[in-house]
């Protein structure tokens, strides 16, 4: 049975483009931090959207399952088949050769693009016509556009130019029973009763398989200020930012929050030992604004402001970038934060966010809870400061292991991380998404009429519950039981 329905798929997207054997699959059964490993019948790779589109009228049309995946680097197992998929067949619908980027039209300021370009290109395909695409995150090597709308993906330009759902204008979309819906629209006005693409980004691949997009460009800046600057805390971090706003306004695309503990990590796995401050502190901001001026006069701008907020007391000290050299340095010690944990292994992931206001005592008081659990906890906190997102990562003790730490202590972490963020009106995933790994959480911070009209949508879209099932919504036994 389980060769026939392969040898079918084979015939829609080719047989070196349906991946069987095992060993080929694990890569694409495997989630970026190896935590969850599920099983699929085949990893189907189709090259258009016509082959997206028979590839799941067949899979409807014989109860199989299918879990869309970009790049997989996202973080909670939304990407690849749980455990509970092993009841019934179930495919990967993996996009990555859906990677045209089909036009760029420099006067509307608009690009269409296939799903499967992965950001980086994107980028790059905007800069080519002097544009700028600019969502900015870690993974953009690997990450792709269609997994950055399904998750809605945030990262460091934020605070300057929204998240994903910010920067897209019209999307293609292939339906679970294989219908096409083409909504590549390029308008910033279009007023038409509701607006369909919303419903599918952020949705994690659970109602429709998203195949391209318009998306937004922007013009790209004439020069760009960057500078770490030590702080003496999140309260004094809070009032940098309201300083800097003042005096840079919308010039500000990043405000980086970074304790000790996650630059000394970092730099630990980047073997970077040239100093940076010529003392240590316990926490710093990496600032980044950009301008229309000459370099030269937009860096004066944003020294003046450094050092008048020096002059504050709100920076104890700070490392303006010298050159681009220097800037993308001073990045990659914030973005490959995230990757030193994950070879460390044994961190506990928070990725919340409260309002800008709640994040010093937040922070302070969260930290001060863990440390009463295990004192020796390595307290990694960062994030976009700017947007009220903070990844709050206690990082296991150097001499305790991965395994006998998460044990411990990653449930109590997480419960009051979520409930300190919940009581502050909060969210319990600013930026990754839900997954699997938050799913059943939302049971305890959304309402059953939320939960209950989710499922209302899922079921109007994906009546057989096909797409990517056991993600983002809980069982809907569990939402019902836990109105009653
Ligand atoms: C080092 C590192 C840094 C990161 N930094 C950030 C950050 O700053 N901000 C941030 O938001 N995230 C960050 N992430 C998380 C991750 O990169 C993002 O969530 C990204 O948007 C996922 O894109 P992807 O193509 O890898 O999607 P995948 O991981 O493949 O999929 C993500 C979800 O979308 C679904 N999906 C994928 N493609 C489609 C499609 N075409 N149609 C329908 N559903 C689809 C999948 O089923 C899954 O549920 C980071 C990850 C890493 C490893």
């Amino acid at each position: 049975m389980n060769a026939n329905h392969t040898s079918r798929l084979e015939d829609i997207v080719g047989k070196a483009h349906c991946l069987t054997d095992a060993a080929d699959m694990t890569a694409f059964t495997t989630d970026y931090r190896k935590i969850y490993v599920g099983r699929a019948l085949a990893v189907v790779r189709p090259c258009g959207t016509r082959q997206v589109s028979d590839v799941m009228r067949y899979c409807y049309e014989h109860d199989i399952a299918v879990v869309p995946q970009g790049g997989n680097t996202s973080l909670l197992g939304g990407a690849v088949p749980v455990v509970e998929q092993a009841d019934g067949p179930c495919i990967v619908l993996n996009l990555a050769r859906l990677n045209q980027v089909v036009s760029i039209d420099p006067v509307n300021d608009t690009m269409l693009v296939q799903a499967g370009v992965t950001l980086n290109a994107a980028r790059e395909a905007a800069e080519g016509v002097q544009r700028l695409f600019p969502l900015r995150i870690g993974s953009e090597g690997s990450c792709q556009i269609g997994g950055n709308l399904s998750t809605n993906a945030g990262g460091t330009a934020v605070l300057r130019y929204g998240n994903m759902r910010d920067l897209v204008l019209g999307l293609e979309v292939v339906l679970p029973g294989g219908e096409i819906w083409d909504g590549l629209r390029a308008l910033r006005k279009d007023n038409t009763g509701y607006d369909l693409k919303h419903v599918f980004i952020g949705s994690e691949g659970t109602l429709g398989i998203i195949t391209a997009a318009v998306l937004k460009l922007f013009p790209q800046p004439r020069s760009t200020s960057t500078a770490l600057l030590a702080t003496d805390g999140p309260e004094s971090a809070i009032a940098l930012l309201g300083f800097l706003k003042t005096r840079l306004g919308s010039d500000i695309t990043a405000f980086e929050l970074i304790s000790a503990p996650a630059l000394a990590l970092v730099r630990e796995h980047l073997h970077d030992e040239e100093p940076l401050f010529t003392e240590a502190h316990d926490w710093m901001v990496l600032v980044e604004a950009i301008s229309n001026a000459p370099q030269a006069d937009a860096d004066e701008h944003f020294q003046t402001a450094l050092s008048d907020a020096y002059g504050t007391g709100l920076v104890l000290d700070a490392l303006l970038a010298s050159s681009e050299a220097h800037a993308r340095r001073l990045w990659r010690l914030r973005e490959e934060i995230s990757d030193a944990q994950t070879r460390t292994g044994g961190s506990v992931r928070c990725d919340i966010s409260v309002p800008l206001s709640a994040i010093p005592e937040f922070v302070l008081e969260a930290s001060a809870r863990v440390l009463e659990i295990e004192p020796k906890t390595r307290m990694v906190i960062y994030g976009h400061m700017g947007d009220g997102n903070v990844h709050f990562n206690p990082l296991r003790p150097a001499d305790v292991t991965a395994e006998t730490f998460m044990a411990a202590v990653a449930t109590k972490i997480t419960r009051i991380v979520d409930d300190l963020a919940m009581s502050v009106q909060g969210s319990i995933s600013a930026e990754h998404g839900v997954g699997v790994a938050k799913r059943d959480e939302l049971l305890q911070v959304k309402s059953e009429t939320e939960l209950l009209t989710c499922w209302r949508i899922k079921r109007a879209l994906d009546p057989k519950n096909l797409m990517n099932p056991g993600k983002v919504l809980p069982d809907l036994q569990s939402v019902l039981r836990s109105a009653a």
